[in-house]
């Protein structure tokens, strides 16, 4: 049978992603007809503000201009992370280190034994040109740099719901996606175990050939009704608690360009800077902190009582479902997994699947089998991979000042892979043949600044002088290159003023 009517179930930012990849994909089929479902009384998660750079991509795919993006959602440029106090700190010096995301290849050039061997001098996100402009709060971009551009990698802050707003205006105007609000209370199965209609709690019955499960971690269909069991992560990513609160600023205070991510006893705390607030959660193991010990230690990140503040308690299910893919539904977004939000992966891995099934969306039901078990080993490899690096950032840590950093290094539950890995990392740098899979989304820059920025030990190569001192030039250059670059570009609420007024005078 020829899949005509589609159903998105949830109108969050997986609702929404989905809704428009299907849309650019399936422009070529005018006789399918998508329509998304969303409950007035079920809310969305309303979190989510964090990305990486992939998102231009998908976002210039759906013909959304970056102005639109910016002036609509609150947008800030993320050129990186921050991440503050993960190990112990050191004797003589400060006890952060980045992971940007312009690739630290400075002219083409791997640097990486060369700063192996002289570590102690040098941060390893030198090796970037994003350094300075992280360091003095600079904008990624020229007022004339074109759209999507800029002259470092970057990606988005933004405030969630705006963000969703947006998708969801693109969706409706540009590729006819129906919007409706009704709340599911039972779905109906037809006799071969697939679904055949949503009933919605005004009565009323409706049929669709082909549904996506994006109903957030109540995973009302995948879960719910066709019982695609929940793989559970917890043994290897502990943090599965979190408060959420946001704090208004001035108009005249500093932007910072990254996400800031600062490590306390059990678990961190994101800082994102949007244009008028900032986007905060205390992400906490509860099996080694209390609600009450987390409010306390929120409040003192902040210097105010949270408590008396616009604070949520949210909890996360670590974990993704086994299939994300079973007869004709799939799942996206919450409904499929979830890690936390270190490295933003969320949006990136429901942005990757939503893609992945809209290139690959069968005519008919008889090909569904096929592609099922095509599409989901590769969900399930990218899973995998997003919850080692996620890790990554826990294990690697020298710090052992409670039972949650002892209980994360001492003897972590890894996955085989990265086991492998970090052995084959003690004796030589990641590199491109190490992530075979184009699934790895995270690939060796990644690694790279997360391994050398907590210290890990890989061997270094002996060199022999004229490459060390071709290699130190290139390092100089970079810095004053780097340098310099900063010095000629505003700063990061400059850039964001400046398109403000461009967009008031037009
Ligand atoms: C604490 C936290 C922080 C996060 N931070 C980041 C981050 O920085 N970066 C990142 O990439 N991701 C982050 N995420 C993940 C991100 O929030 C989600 O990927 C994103 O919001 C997508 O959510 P969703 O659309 O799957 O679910 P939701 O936003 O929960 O939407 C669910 C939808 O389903 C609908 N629904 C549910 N039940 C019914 C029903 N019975 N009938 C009809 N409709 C129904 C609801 O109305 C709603 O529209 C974070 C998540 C958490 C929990």
């Amino acid at each position: 049978m020829k899949i005509r009517r589609i159903a998105i179930v949830g109108g969050g930012t997986a609702g929404w992603l989905a809704a428009n990849h299907l849309g650019v994909e399936l422009s070529r089929r005018p006789d399918i007809e998508i329509t998304l479902i969303e409950s007035k009384d079920v809310p969305v998660i309303g979190v989510g503000e964090g990305t990486v750079p992939r998102i231009k991509a998908t976002l210039q795919k759906f013909g959304i201009s970056e102005i639109e993006l910016v002036a609509e959602c609150d947008v800030t440029f993320k050129q990186g992370v921050k991440f503050s106090g993960w190990m112990t700190p050191p004797k003589n010096g400060c006890n952060y280190y980045y992971h940007p995301f312009s690739p630290p290849y400075p002219g083409g050039f791997d640097l990486t034994n060369y700063w192996l061997n002289n570590s102690e001098a040098l941060e390893y996100a030198q090796l970037s040109d994003f350094y300075s402009l992280a360091q003095e709060n600079k904008s990624p971009k020229r007022v004339s740099s074109p759209p999507y551009e800029g002259v470092v990698d970057y990606a988005y802050h933004f405030d969630a719901a705006k963000f969703s707003g947006l998708l969801s205006k693109n969706a409706r105007e540009k590729f006819s996606v129906k919007h409706i609000y009704r709340t599911i209370a039972r779905v109906e199965k037809s006799d071969d175990g697939s679904i055949k209609s949503l009933i919605y709690s005004n009565g009323e019955e409706q049929e669709f050939d082909f549904y996506i499960d994006c109903s957030g971690f109540s995973s009302l269909l995948i879960g719910g009704a066709l019982g695609v069991p929940f793989v559970d992560k917890s043994g290897q990513v502990k943090t599965d608690s979190v408060l959420v609160y946001r704090k208004s600023t001035e108009a005249s205070e500093e932007i910072l360009p990254y996400t800031l991510a600062t490590a306390h006893e059990a678990g961190w705390v994101w800082d994102i800077p949007l244009t008028t607030r900032r986007g905060l959660g205390f992400v906490y193991a509860a099996d080694f902190m209390s609600e009450n010990r987390a409010v306390e230690a929120f409040s003192d990140y902040l210097g105010c009582d949270v408590e008396h503040g616009d604070l949520r308690s949210v909890p996360m299910k670590i974990g993704y479902r086994d299939v994300f893919w079973e007869k004709n539904c799939v799942a996206l977004g919450l409904a499929q997994g979830f890690v936390e939000p270190l490295e933003a992966t969320s949006i990136l891995v429901t942005d990757f699947a939503a893609n992945l099934i809209a290139r690959n969306f069968p005519d008919d039901t008889h090909d569904i089998q096929t592609i099922a078990d095509h599409c989901n080993p590769l969900v399930r490899y990218t899973w995998e991979r997003v919850i080692d690096f996620v890790q990554l950032h826990y294990c690697l840590s020298d710090r052992r000042d409670s039972d949650f950093w002892c209980e994360n290094t001492e003897a972590p539950k890894l996955s085989e892979v990265l086991e492998r890995r970090l052995g084959l990392w003690q004796l030589q740098p990641p590199q491109k043949s190490d992530f075979f899979s184009r699934f790895d989304i995270f690939g060796p820059e990644n690694y790279l600044y997360i391994l050398y920025g907590m210290r890990f030990p890989t061997k270094s190569k002996p060199m022999g002088r004229q490459e060390a001192e071709k290699y130190r030039e290139i390092i100089v250059k970079v810095q004053g290159h780097s340098l310099q670059m900063s010095g000629a570009m505003l700063s990061h609420r400059e850039w964001l003023n400046e398109l403000k007024k461009a967009l008031n005078k037009g």
